[in-house]
């Protein structure tokens, strides 16, 4: 093919330096286990934090709301695709996450790209956490505001950089809120403090932290007002994004914030404007799942139960999980070749862990994240710990 010289070169480059990719065609996929080349493997990659996308009462609601709304909602939003199904999964979202309104969006990636495009432009400034997920840096992007990116939750330095900048027409202040590589968690009342002193919006992803952080699960707001050392409502978030996709066994993206801040976006984000809206069986499912939260908490309590069960094997190990705060525990070993390595020896035994490398996570840090799930047994995750603290053995 002429002109495409380029596309087995660069195949040819990222293999070499062991970051291409494959697809891996699963059998079957739940939270607790894969079907892998006709081999049951334990799951240890999924973000269906609470087991909910295979919940009985999730399927049905996905499929009631088919029966009711048909498989696609038809058009966007603003044309004809705004479904009854929509406005009662915003309301219940906008109570869920103590909110004045939400907003949904096709998937959590279209939400960042778009909400922070409409936010902020040029002429405006930024500030990002260097380790934001991929989604808040393409929206930054997009955005032609200017972007000042501060060292992984250092306050310091994002002080630093919200000094020395010029003055600008907006400024925004965005994190993840739970790290979606490294499981830690955003200091929201250091984040607040600052966005409220330095008049910047402020938005976090709550993506991994929807579900599993706080005791109803609604978030990291919980989770600090818990700890003691969050007022809500003095300093709050302004745009508090999540998804429908992880721990709420669904598909799809959020935004909770004002009933104000909801019209703007509605006229302003283009990618709520020109995407087909969410299909009426995501939205029937991601409602269950808010129910299931309140209805059946034994499975956030079986997730903790499990992270603090590992977390404490692995220590005992000589891993070094201390940073680990949340069911995402990341094993770094550097190069991409020994990541794949130690994947691919978990695979032999049974356990399926992703190797997590660039660009995914900084050059250098390639590591196995897993992911822990409400429906793992105590013998699943003993038998991970004492396979990977074998193999660390049988490296070091
Ligand atoms: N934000 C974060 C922190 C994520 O981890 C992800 C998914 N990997 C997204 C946004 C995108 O969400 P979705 O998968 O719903 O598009």
């Amino acid at each position: 093919m002429p002109g495409t010289d380029f596309v087995l070169d660069e195949l040819q480059r990222i293999g070499s330096l062991d970051q291409r990719r494959f697809l891996k065609t699963m059998g079957q996929v739940n939270a607790r286990e894969v079907n892998y080349q006709g081999r049951r493997l334990v799951n240890f990659s999924s973000n269906d934090y609470l087991g909910l996308a295979s919940h009985p009462r999730v399927k049905t609601a996905a499929q009631a709301a088919i029966e009711e709304f048909h498989a696609s909602a038809g058009s966007s939003r603003l044309i004809c695709g705004s479904l009854a199904i929509h406005e009662r999964l915003e309301s219940r979202l906008a109570r869920f996450k103590q909110k004045e309104a939400a907003l949904v969006f096709s998937s959590g990636y279209v939400a960042n790209l778009g909400i922070i495009a409409a936010l902020v432009g040029q002429g405006d400034q930024i500030f990002s956490d260097a380790l934001n997920h991929a989604s808040i840096i393409d929206g930054c992007r997009l955005s032609r505001a200017r972007v000042f990116v501060y060292r992984h939750r250092d306050l310091n330095h994002l002080e630093d950089l919200i000094r020395e900048a010029p003055a600008a027409r907006r400024r925004l202040l965005v994190s993840d809120a739970v790290f979606s590589m490294d499981g830690d968690v955003a200091d929201l009342p250091g984040l607040a403090g600052l966005a409220s002193a330095h008049d910047c919006l402020l938005m976090l992803d709550e993506a991994h932290a929807t579900g599993v952080l706080g005791s109803t699960g609604s978030g990291i707001v919980e989770h600090f007002v818990e700890q003691g050392s969050f007022v809500p409502g003095k300093h709050g978030i302004d745009v508090a994004m999540g998804t429908l996709s992880k721990a709420l066994g669904s598909f799809g993206g959020f935004v909770a914030c004002s009933a104000s801040l909801r019209e703007f976006l509605i006229n302003k984000t283009r990618s709520f404007i020109f995407a087909t809206a969410l299909p009426p069986s995501a939205a029937g499912a991601a409602l269950e799942s808010l129910e299931l939260l309140s209805d059946e908490p034994f499975r956030r309590k079986s997730l903790w139960k499990n992270f603090g069960a590992l977390k404490s094997r692995l220590n005992e190990s000589d891993f070094d999980v201390t940073a680990a705060e949340t069911p995402i525990l990341p094993l770094t070993f550097g190069s991409e070749a020994s990541a794949l390595q130690m994947s691919e020896r978990l695979a032999e035994r049974g356990y399926f862990v992703p190797a997590i490398r660039p660009p995914s996570v900084p050059k250098g840090t390639s590591r196995l994240r897993i992911t822990l799930c409400a429906t793992h047994s105590n013998e699943e995750v003993e038998g991970l710990a004492k396979e990977l603290s074998g193999l660390a053995q049988d490296s070091g």
